[in-house]
């Protein structure tokens, strides 16, 4: 049966696959019109996240850009814009994980993980600013990581792009609440993905993970998508500039 509008649309970027495309399918499950973004390379898998929304009864609207280029951003901003004509809620969950040791990271690859995680988002907020602004609406959310807080051996450069997020965000909370504008922070635990697998490759570090997990299990990208839906719609209007660990209990705080 078609889920009904909510007559709000957001963007999600990353969305072809994993925890993305979780976010996206979710949201169209709550009524939501959802622009879809990912690298261009991604194209079938982003037709495809495209056809499983509009399945749900919602629009959906696939846009190309790496988020690491201002250039690209803004053309997809204002192609979002010309297609759903607004913008109600941005989701930033592009993201990747390059595993090395401090010793043998190379500068290319600490450049490449902060210009994606870290400068990605930040070119995609004021890309929107300007819009949510003028509209004094919108709904920022962030996808950090547990990762930001505490970390593993050889994610050190993804750690600090994480940690970047989360005070980027307590920053623009600041900054935009006076045009009724939220921005929160998820930080997801250890999530079944492609990404996620990076963690898990030898069995007994996946087994000391869901030992360190209070509900005993891994995370399913679905299960990041409740907590996002959350900070997105006006549930949360009065939550800004907060970090939610959504990692089953693994940190405890
Ligand atoms: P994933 O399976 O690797 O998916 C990431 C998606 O982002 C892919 O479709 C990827 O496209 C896309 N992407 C990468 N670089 C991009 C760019 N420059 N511009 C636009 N899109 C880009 O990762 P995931 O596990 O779903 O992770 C999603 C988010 O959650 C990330 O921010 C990640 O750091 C965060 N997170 C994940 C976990 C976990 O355990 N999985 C835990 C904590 C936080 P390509 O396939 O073409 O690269």
């Amino acid at each position: 049966m078609a889920n009904p509008s909510n007559g709000r649309v957001a963007l999600v970027t990353g969305a072809s696959r994993g925890i993305g495309r979780a976010i996206a399918l979710g949201l169209a499950e709550e009524g939501y019109d959802v622009v879809i973004n990912d690298i261009e390379r991604q194209s079938v898998q982003l037709d495809g996240v495209a056809g499983e929304i509009r399945a749900k009864g919602r629009k959906a609207w696939p846009v190309f850009a790496d988020v690491s280029s201002k250039a690209e951003v803004e053309a997809m901003v204002a192609k979002a814009l010309a297609e759903a004509v607004k913008i109600d809620a941005v989701v930033n969950n592009a993201g990747i994980l390059i595993a090395k040791p401090v010793d043998t990271l190379e500068e290319r690859e600490w450049d490449a993980v902060l210009d994606v995680n870290a400068k990605g988002t930040f070119l995609v907020i004021q890309a929107l600013l300007p819009h949510f602004k003028a509209r004094k609406y919108g709904r920022i959310v962030n996808i950090a990581s547990i990762g930001g807080k505490h970390g593993a051996p050889e994610q050190a450069h993804y750690s600090a792009s994480k940690a970047a997020v989360m005070g980027f965000t307590r920053v623009l909370a600041q900054e935009v609440g006076p045009f009724g504008i939220t921005a929160n922070c998820i930080c997801p635990g250890i999530i079944v993905t492609d990404m996620g697998r990076t963690n898990l490759e030898v069995k007994e570090i996946a087994d000391r993970w869901i030992a360190n997990t209070a509900l005993a299990r891994l995370g399913q990208p679905e299960d990041v998508a409740g907590p996002v839906c959350f900070f997105a719609s006006d549930a949360s209007a009065f939550v800004t500039g907060q970090t939610l660990n959504v990692c089953g209990g693994i940190v405890l705080t």
